[in-house]
């Protein structure tokens, strides 16, 4: 299988053909979902015995399947939160597979975890947290929340002997994601939402919540977890209130920055999170706005030697790491993985070509296009904002629409091959939601938009 023969020089440039022009089309085809039975009709079962041969496999991916997703990085792609790696991170995320390492410890992983944690070290300088502070990649926000929230547990019931065999709870705002909620259920421990009067969380909110709980409740509660930018809305609570209330009461503080993380580095909304240099831990996304590729998260912690506590894996066969180069950093030790692919490698490769001004300008433009739309909307005269732009989240309504108006619009647009944007809901109403990751979608994409509302 590994001498180099003809099938894998026309294979590979097929696929380096394919990456290309993939990475230099800024438009690509908008796909759409197709059913399975209807794609097996087209493409006939592709696993056999003997195989069905590279080119073959590669033609049907090509002309087929690949046209069956939605490329999420499509300028007009504005559901959800789209992404937009930037080529040079792509590239290097071929180079990481071709390179085959092992990233859980540093005894076979050095070099790779060395450009890992070069990147995570300006991730975490964008915090402000201390000295102490460190993290490490996870494969997304979804791993980041549960590795720190198992961290806080195991940190909790190390101060709380006494309440090992309680089951657990945790605040968070009703803005939360609902990783935050499925990630309890994986650790057996409740939530409480609280449902605050503004449309964010804040310190005050917490207070009261927490002086309304029972004793009981009072002595499992092991962790609050704040949003940095809520995924539906781009709303971030007063952190700096909800630290001093943490602080007071000694409850860890998670901060779930998946989305809103990249605009750390916005320097026109830095100070919307203030107080985030007092969290406990904190969850980013590269793979949403900081141009990874799938996938990529990141947690940080403020003090990395608990999460080793919570997550190092000891076994027989993991016992030989004596020699000296291989001391080092061991990213097993710090979330939920052994084994991993080094995600962070790609982010590394793509911050060190363009350096962190790129970064910073193209996370403005997010911004910027959100301030754009939200100005747009304000004077369309058939639109309706319905509250200001916050990060790159747009939220409104056009005037008179039903729910199945705002799904009939989706659908055409999709259908057309023209744009991706989804309706969402916010206070019990049907919205359009806009939310801005791609530094190229440009103002004649978001008037085209507009105009199909009209
Ligand atoms: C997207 C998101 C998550 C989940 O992250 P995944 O990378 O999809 O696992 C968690 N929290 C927030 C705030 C998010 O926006």
């Amino acid at each position: 299988m590994h001498t180099i023969d003809m099938d894998l020089v026309e294979m590979t440039l097929d696929v380096m053909k394919y990456t290309i022009d993939r990475i230099s089309n800024v438009t690509p085809e908008l796909g759409s979902p197709r059913k399975e039975e209807e794609l097996l009709r087209i493409v006939g079962e592709t696993i056999t015995p003997e195989g069905i041969g590279g080119e073959n496999a590669f033609q049907l991916f090509r002309d087929v399947l690949v046209k069956a997703t939605v490329p999420i990085d499509h300028p007009r792609h504005l559901a959800f939160v789209p992404a937009a790696p930037t080529r040079a991170a792509i590239m290097f995320d071929l180079v990481t597979s071709a390179s085959s390492i092992h990233g859980a410890y540093w005894m076979e992983g050095a070099g790779g975890i060395f450009c890992e944690n070069q990147a995570m070290k300006w991730l975490v300088s964008l915090t402000g947290l201390p000295q102490t502070a460190f993290g490490v990649f996870t494969s997304g926000g979804t791993a980041a929340n549960l590795s720190a929230l198992v961290t806080a547990r195991e940190e909790w019931r190390s101060q709380n002997p006494k309440f090992q065999k309680e089951r657990v709870l945790l605040l968070t705002s009703n803005g939360a994601h609902s990783s935050i909620k499925s990630m309890a259920k994986v650790m057996d421990a409740d939530v409480h939402l609280i449902n605050s009067e503004e449309e964010f969380l804040s310190g005050k909110d917490l207070q009261k919540e927490i002086e309304n709980l029972s004793e009981t409740d009072r002595n499992r509660l092991f962790a609050v977890v704040a949003t940095g930018g809520t995924t539906n809305a781009g709303i971030i609570d007063e952190l700096d209130s909800i630290a001093d209330l943490c602080e007071k009461e000694r409850i860890w503080l998670h901060v779930d920055c998946a989305y809103g993380g990249g605009a750390l580095a916005a320097n026109s909304v830095r100070h919307l999170f203030n107080g985030i240099e007092r969290a406990d831990s904190i969850t980013i996304d590269p793979h949403k706005w900081l141009f990874s590729p799938y996938d990529c998260g990141a947690v940080i912690y403020k003090d990395l030697s608990l999460a080793e506590k919570a997550h190092s894996q000891k076994g027989a066969y993991l016992e030989i790491f004596k020699d000296e180069g291989a001391q080092g950093f061991n990213p097993a030790d710090y979330q939920i993985q052994l084994t991993r692919r080094l995600r962070g490698l790609p982010l590394w490769f793509s911050l060190a070509m363009h350096g962190t001004n790129k970064y910073r300008e193209a996370i403005e433009r997010g911004i910027e296009l959100a301030q754009i739309s939200a100005e747009k909307i304000g004077r369309h005269e058939d639109l309706e904002l319905v509250r200001p732009a916050s990060l790159s989240v747009v939220l409104f309504k056009r005037k008179g629409w039903t729910a199945e108006d705002y799904r009939n619009w989706t659908y055409k647009n999709h259908r057309d091959g023209f744009a991706l944007v989804t309706p969402s809901s916010y206070k019990g109403e049907s919205v359009i939601r806009f939310c801005f990751i791609n530094p190229d979608t440009t103002e004649d994409d978001i008037d085209k938009i507009l105009e199909t509302l009209s």
